[in-house]
């Protein structure tokens, strides 16, 4: 079946963009429907990923046209060579090895990202940096950032680098963002740089040094897509980088141009 033809009779074709999953025994493999809706609304076909054998994982990254490294707990300390200074949340080893493999492909590829609050994390520990364990412990005088989803409105400020992308999708230098984290970026990894910080100084988005289609935030865009234009722009810009490297490969795919018979 041909697919729908764009402005100029090209091929528009949907991305496929994975997202990682968690795991939790008794309940399986587990996605907040935020970020299914989320792509949904920006065009992207979404599959999800679940906590599986990394190296089958990476011959499913193969198949994605982007990638959404999702919110969780905590990654295990020893991936960015400290001992744990406070107690570790939510400890999931397998996911730990399953998203840091997919995000240092997603690196080395180019595929284009948006790493989500753990995922921010995920993202600068797969390029060699490291994380503040606790923020409440480790930062004097930090704002508050671990708000219970049910709070509506619980958040703060963030400062953005006017020469950022982030800053063009924001539409300036200053944006509200919700939090739910207690750990943050604290030296970002190789090729990557921070381009937002709350209040106290914590660093609440990454961006690559280069123009790779990667971001990195701290909040979770997916839980207020609907009624926060950077939220939405969030989305709408992995899914647009998607849909470019989707159109670019399609001729070239497995079941891509002419369908599968
Ligand atoms: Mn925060």
């Amino acid at each position: 079946m041909p697919g729908p033809k764009g402005r100029g009779g090209s091929a528009v074709v949907t991305p496929v963009v994975g997202v990682t999953c968690t795991f939790r025994q008794g309940d399986g493999h587990l996605l907040g429907a935020g970020y299914v809706s989320a792509l949904e609304a920006a065009g992207a076909a979404p599959l999800l990923l679940p906590v599986a054998e990394p190296a089958l994982l990476e011959a499913a990254l193969g198949r994605l046209d982007g990638l959404v490294l999702s919110g969780g707990g905590d990654i295990d300390p020893a991936h960015f060579g400290q001992p744990p200074r406070a107690e570790v949340c939510f400890p999931n080893p397998r996911r730990d090895e399953a998203e840091l493999r997919l995000a240092r492909l997603a690196l080395e590829r180019g595929l284009p990202v948006l790493a989500i609050c753990r995922g921010v994390q995920v993202l600068n520990v797969a390029a060699g940096g490291d994380l503040i364990q606790d923020i409440p412990l480790l930062v004097p005088g930090a704002v508050r950032h671990l708000f219970k989803p049910e709070e509506s409105g619980g958040g703060h400020w963030v400062r953005i680098d006017p020469r950022s992308r982030l800053a063009r999708l924001a539409g300036g230098e200053r944006a509200w963002v919700n939090s739910f984290h207690h750990q943050a970026v604290d030296r970002p990894g190789r090729g990557l740089r921070a381009v937002a910080w709350a209040e106290d100084g914590v660093i609440e988005a990454l961006e690559p040094e280069g123009e790779a289609p990667v971001m990195g935030v701290q909040w979770h865009p997916e839980r207020m897509f609907e009624r926060d234009p950077l939220a939405a722009g969030l989305f709408r810009a992995l899914v647009e980088a998607a849909s470019a490297r989707a159109g670019r490969a399609g001729g070239l795919r497995p079941g891509g141009a002419g369908g599968r018979g």
